[in-house]
């Protein structure tokens, strides 16, 4: 059982884990594994004003986090999308057998790597069922795979698929050029 850190505000002996926050591997709250809003309620100090008289506060939008404040699994999701797929745009039309090499190993290293862990686990188990490897021949094959690799999250998360006949022009060549 991990110890708990008795200044650590996120300890999960110190408050009941809310829905939406996600522990890491060593039993705390994993930050990059969660989103902003149930990291914030976690965290938020009990702010329940006192009873009044006064009309009731308009509803306020979901909270955001400040610019410096440590990637959530959002944030962390974004940017990391924005790599891959800059990096697929970056990769030769013809690539040679050594950076084929390079970019499956680098493919499976990222797999073990990113730091939302159940994210990775998720990501590695897709890569592994049949039909899904790594195309990495060259720019259109990897274009393609990670938009299908990147579509599969979105199904997960119940978001809308992206077309991925329009990859390059997204991440490559812009559409008004
Ligand atoms: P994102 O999904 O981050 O997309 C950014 C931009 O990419 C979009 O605005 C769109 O223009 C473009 N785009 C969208 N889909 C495609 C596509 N298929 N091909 C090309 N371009 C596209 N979050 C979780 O909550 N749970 C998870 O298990 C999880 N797993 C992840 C696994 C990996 C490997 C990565 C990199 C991220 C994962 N995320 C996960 C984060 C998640 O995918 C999103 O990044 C996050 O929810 C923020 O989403 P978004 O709507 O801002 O846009």
């Amino acid at each position: 059982k991990p110890t708990a850190d008795p200044e650590d505000p996120t300890a999960p002996e110190k408050k009941a884990i809310p829905k939406g926050v996600v522990l890491g591997k060593d039993g705390k709250p994993c930050r990059s594994c969660t989103s902003f809003s149930s990291w914030a309620a976690m965290t938020r100090k009990d702010t329940t004003p006192a009873a009044t008289t006064d009309p009731p506060a308009p509803p306020t939008s979901p909270p955001s986090p400040p610019p410096d404040c440590p990637p959530d699994v959002d944030a962390l999701g974004r940017s990391t999308w924005t790599f891959l797929h800059a990096l697929s745009a970056a990769y030769p039309p013809a690539a040679t057998a050594a950076q084929q090499a390079e970019m499956r190993q680098f493919l499976a290293l990222f797999a073990r790597l990113y730091p939302c862990w159940p994210c990775a686990e998720d990501f590695r188990a897709w890569m592994g069922r049949g039909g899904n490897a790594p195309r990495v021949e060259g720019r259109e094959g990897l274009g393609r795979w990670m938009c299908e690799a990147h579509n599969e999250v979105n199904r997960k998360l119940g978001k809308r698929e992206f077309e991925c006949a329009r990859w390059e022009e997204r991440w490559r060549t812009g559409g008004g050029m």
